[in-house]
C-alpha cells in the first residue's frame, strides 16, 4: 500500500527505541530506575477525580460544543487572568484533547507549503514533526548551555528571514528546564509584531518554576494579536491521561482551528472537560505541593549528576527535567552518540534516559524527575558507578 508524502516526513521520535527496551525489561522483572519517562507520578487530585465521576452520574456524556464548553472557556479565562494577569476572553479560547492538539491545530492553520517555522534547540520533538507535517520547514536555532540553554531575543531577530511565519518557543522548556527571562519574551512579541509573524509559546509547565512566579508571555502588551499561548492540564493537574489542553489566541485563528478540530476529533471528551473546570477553579494546593517536591528533586539530581566526573549540568529553572551534557562521555568514553551512551546505561546500568538526538542535540541525555526520591537516588547511584568505570575504561559497554 501506498502512503502519502505528506506521512512520510515524520517518524517515530529516537526516544521509542530506547523506552521499548526500557519496557520490555520491565516486563521481564528488572528493576529499573526510570527517568524517561516525561509524565507526573502524581495522582489527579481527588476533587477534580470527584468532579469526573459526578459528570458520569449526571449523565454529561453527550457530544459538547467542538470547541469545548463554555462553562470550560470561562473557566480557562478566569485561571489565567488570576494566576498570570492576561485578559482573554471565550471567544480567543479552544479546548483541545490535551496540548499537543492545540499545538497541532495552531501549526496546521498557519503554516504553507514553504514557510519557515523557527524552533529553538534543543526542542521537544513533536514541534518539529508536526510543522514539517503541514509542509513547514524547520529552521533550527541553538541556544547557549553558558545561559542555561535560556533563549534571546537577539539571537531570534538574526534568525529571522521573510519566509519566517511562525516562532516557537516553550518556557519552561522541555527538555532544558530554562525559563525565559521577562525581557527577552518582552522584545520576542516586539518583535514578532514588527516582523508580521507569530509566537507559538508552549506553557504547558507553567506552574513548575522555582524561582520566582509563573509567568506567561500572554500577559505582554502585543501579546494578544500576536501570539498563541499553549495550556494543557496535562502537567499543572497530573491529568495527562485525561487530554484537556487548551490555546489562547487572535479569534479568527480560534475559530480557524474550531473548523478543523471538527473534522477530526470533534470534541474534547465531556468528562473530563466537567473536570477541568474543577481543576482550575477548585482549591490549587496540589499545583503548590508538587511544585515544591519537583524541587526537592530537582536539587538532589542536579548535584548527583554534577558529582559525577565529567558531567555538566545547568541548573533547570523550571519543568521536571534534568538535561545533562554528557560529551565527555561520548568523547573519552567510547560512545559515538548520547543514543548510544543511553542504550548502555539501560543496558549495563538498569537506568532508562532520553538520548539527545530526541531533542535535537549529539551532546545530551535528558532525565525526567517526575519520578520518586528513591528512584532518584539509587538510579543516580547506578549511573555514577557505571559511568566512572566507564572513565577510567575508555571504551568498555
Ligand atoms: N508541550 C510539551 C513541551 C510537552 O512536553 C508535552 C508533553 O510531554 C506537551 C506539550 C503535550 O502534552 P499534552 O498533550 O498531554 O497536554
Amino acid at each position: 500500500m501506498h502512503l502519502s508524502e505528506r506521512i512520510s516526513r515524520i517518524s517515530i521520535s529516537t526516544t521509542a527505541a530506547v523506552l521499548h527496551e526500557a519496557e520490555r525489561m520491565r516486563a521481564a522483572g528488572v528493576d529499573l530506575a526510570d527517568f524517561g519517562a516525561g509524565e507526573p507520578d502524581f495522582k489527579t487530585p481527588e476533587n477534580i477525580r470527584e468532579a469526573g465521576i459526578r459528570a458520569i452520574r449526571e449523565g454529561f456524556t453527550r457530544y459538547t460544543p467542538v470547541g469545548g464548553i463554555p462553562e470550560l472557556k470561562e473557566a480557562v479565562c478566569e485561571w489565567h487572568r488570576r494566576e498570570f494577569g492576561t485578559a482573554y476572553s471565550p471567544s480567543e479560547v479552544i479546548i483541545t484533547a490535551g496540548g499537543k492538539q492545540a499545538i497541532f491545530n495552531t501549526i496546521s492553520a498557519l503554516i504553507n507549503p514553504g514557510d519557515e517555522v523557527l524552533l529553538p534547540v534543543p526542542y521537544w520533538v513533536s514541534f518539529r514533526d508536526i510543522a514539517h507535517y503541514a509542509g513547514g520547514r524547520t529552521v533550527l536555532l541553538p541556544t547557549a548551555e553558558e545561559s542555561g540553554y535560556r533563549l534571546r531575543a537577539d539571537e531570534v531577530e538574526r534568525a529571522l528571514t521573510p519566509r519566517t511565519r511562525l516562532l516557537i518557543v516553550n518556557s519552561p522548556n522541555n527538555p532544558s528546564g530554562a525559563v525565559m527571562e521577562p525581557g527577552e519574551s518582552r522584545r520576542i512579541v516586539e518583535l514578532a509584531a514588527a516582523r508580521g509573524i507569530v509566537v507559538m509559546a508552549d506553557e504547558c509547565y507553567s506552574h513548575f518554576v522555582y524561582d520566582g512566579r509563573p509567568a506567561s508571555l500572554g500577559a505582554l502588551a502585543g501579546a494578544r494579536e500576536h501570539a498563541v499561548v499553549i495550556g494543557s492540564m496535562s502537567k499543572t493537574f497530573a491529568m495527562t491521561g485525561w487530554r484537556i489542553g487548551f490555546a489562547l489566541a487572535p479569534a479568527a485563528l480560534i475559530e480557524a482551528m474550531v473548523r478543523l478540530q471538527s473534522h477530526t476529533t470533534t470534541n474534547p471528551n465531556s468528562i473530563a472537560q466537567k473536570a477541568a473546570v474543577e481543576a482550575l477553579l477548585g482549591p490549587q494546593d496540589a499545583v503548590r505541593e508538587m511544585c515544591a517536591e519537583y524541587r526537592r528533586r530537582r536539587d538532589f539530581i542536579v548535584q548527583a549528576l554534577r558529582g559525577i566526573s565529567g558531567i555538566r549540568c545547568p541548573l533547570p529553572a523550571g519543568s521536571f527535567y534534568a538535561f545533562p551534557n554528557v560529551s565527555r562521555y561520548l568523547s573519552k568514553g567510547g560512545y559515538a552518540t548520547p543514543f548510544d551512551l543511553a542504550a548502555a546505561l539501560l543496558r549495563e546500568a538498569r537506568v532508562a534516559t532520553v538520548p539527545g538526538e530526541a531533542f535535537g542535540t549529539s551532546e545530551h541525555i535528558r532525565l525526567s524527575y517526575a519520578t520518586s526520591m528513591r528512584q532518584i537516588e539509587q538510579g543516580l547511584a547506578r549511573m555514577k558507578e557505571f559511568l566512572e568505570a566507564t572513565w577510567t575504561t575508555p571504551g568498555r559497554s
